[in-house]
């Protein structure tokens, strides 16, 4: 596709914090921001040069949108597949592609692919009955877990079976189909989040080190802790699945780092990430930055990282020590601009560059 001009206009559907600085990435490229989301007073309308409200099956609505705007991408991968094929029948260029975006929304299919391209997994099974998973847990062993198939995040929708009654009614107790998953005893869990452009030009950040609570990603340090060929192997597996996909965009897969230092991959992500907020500062070009540069048909910007980083999510209440992070010097405070601090909601994020 050949460069989209500064003054264009992209598309983003969906009105969250990833939503809202891209938005903010996009408009330092000379791009007009159209935010199609079904929130009001979202944190990316507040930023966008233009915000359409409406249903992602408001297939009118959508087709509004459609008109506006050059190029359409998503902040979040659990868009219905209908919004997706609404937009291309309205004749809108959908950067990732639907197919990624379908996989990727449901974990069986997700675990599937990754190893129909021989990238290593959990163990796993579909479950959809209480006998199912009583068949599955018996080869499986426990602890186990037992996941909703389709909308988890940040650990919701997740059970863990660590003794043979934690199994009892637990398919009724997750109340929706879903797969289980050997426990991987892990050392440490890493990203790597990778951009590749409509020419199929491809480009990587070194690999995110994350640590979570409750879940919730609470912090991310690079370097990470790990063997220059399990950063080989990370790079390896995120290729195969942008060039499986002919993936146009940011892409983040989040793998186990195993005692052996193998890694085993969790779950991929169609889009820009949490434990890539450090690029925005500690990076030549940050994860925004690139999934525009990509979705709009740019060459790919350096993901050469320029120092060591800690990033640290604020959760909830976190964020009320605004001042205080403000005041520290070097400290680069980021809020999202969300009305109410609800217990476990992302409020913001701050990013220490250690030279
Ligand atoms: P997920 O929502 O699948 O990303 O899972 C949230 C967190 O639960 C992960 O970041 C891990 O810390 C943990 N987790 C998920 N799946 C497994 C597994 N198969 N074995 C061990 N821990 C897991």
């Amino acid at each position: 596709m050949s460069p989209l001009a500064p003054g264009s206009t992209i598309g983003i559907l969906g009105g969250g914090q990833l939503g809202r600085m891209l938005a903010i990435a996009a408009a330092q490229l000379g791009f007009d921001v159209c935010i199609f989301t079904d929130e009001t007073d979202s944190p990316a309308s507040r930023v966008a040069a233009k915000t359409i409200i409406g249903d992602y099956l408001d297939v009118a609505a959508l087709a509004d949108f459609a008109r506006d705007v050059a190029v359409v991408t998503t902040e979040f991968e659990n868009v219905p597949a209908q919004t997706a094929e609404a937009l291309i029948a309205a004749g809108a260029r959908v950067a990732p592609s639907a197919t990624a975006l379908a996989i990727a929304q449901d974990r069986f299919d997700e675990k599937s692919f990754f190893q129909s391209i021989g990238i290593a997994t959990p163990p796993f099974a579909a479950i959809g009955s209480q006998a199912e998973l009583e068949t599955a847990v018996s080869p499986m062993g426990l602890p186990a877990i037992l996941k909703t198939r389709r909308l988890g995040y940040d650990g919701r929708g997740q059970i863990r079976l660590m003794t043979a009654a934690d199994v009892v009614g637990a398919y009724e107790r997750l109340g929706a189909p879903g797969i289980l998953e050997g426990f991987c005893a892990f050392e440490r869990e890493v990203s790597i989040i990778a951009a590749r452009g409509w020419d199929g030009a491809i480009v990587h950040y070194d690999l995110c080190e994350n640590e979570h609570e409750g879940g919730i990603l609470s912090c991310t340090t690079l370097p990470a802790r790990i063997s220059d060929s399990a950063q080989g192997a990370a790079l390896e597996a995120v290729e195969k699945v942008l060039n499986a996909f002919d993936y146009v965009g940011v892409l983040t897969i989040e793998f186990f780092v195993m005692p052996d230092g193998s890694l085993i991959a969790n779950e991929m992500a169609p889009r820009v990430h949490n434990s890539g907020h450090w690029t925005i500062e500690g990076a030549l070009t940050s994860q925004f930055e690139q999934h525009i540069r990509a979705i709009a048909g740019w060459p790919l910007g350096s993901a050469k990282r320029v120092a060591n980083v800690e990033m640290l999510n604020l959760i909830g209440e976190q964020a009320d020590d605004w001042l205080a992070l403000a005041t520290e010097s070097g400290a680069h405070l980021h809020l999202y601009g969300k009305r109410n601090a609800r217990t476990g909601r992302k409020m913001g994020h701050v990013t220490k560059l250690k030279f």
